[in-house]
């Protein structure tokens, strides 16, 4: 098992770790096998899309519509960020993908993303690599 950090600079951000999580793989010298990414965090997830300037940008917008920050929240009275726990939720917090070949097996346009929901903070990602 391997782990990632992470040190984040917005409040809500994607960071793209496909290359990290390449690296891990490669290094692992596993040919056939899963890889799940899981990240240790409740106001943080972790997701697969396209990494485009603008598709990130619409990403973030659409989570600040569909849960914006404030808005009588019960949790909001312990320590004000339950916008970030309840977007964590919504994301999920591990994928897992094929290995074949000794490579991650993505599509063509598929990225590994964190998305911070509660930054600036420093993060852990752990990088499980399972031979099968
Ligand atoms: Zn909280």
């Amino acid at each position: 098992m391997e782990r990632l950090y992470i040190g984040t600079r917005e409040s809500a951000e994607l960071i793209d770790i496909t290359g990290k999580v390449k690296e891990i793989v490669k290094s692992s010298v596993v040919d056939s096998g899963i890889c799940v990414i899981f990240t240790k965090h409740t106001t943080s997830g972790i997701i697969i899309n396209e990494n485009e300037a603008g598709l990130k940008r619409d990403f973030l917008a659409l989570l600040n519509e569909l849960i914006p920050k404030g808005r009588g929240y019960l949790h909001d009275r312990i320590d004000n960020n339950a916008h970030s726990h309840l977007r964590s939720v919504l994301l999920g917090s591990s994928v897992t993908i094929p290995i074949e070949k000794g490579d991650l097996a993505l599509g063509t346009w598929q990225s590994i993303f964190f998305v911070e929901c509660d930054g600036p903070r420093r993060r852990e990602v752990y990088v499980k690599v399972i031979e099968g």
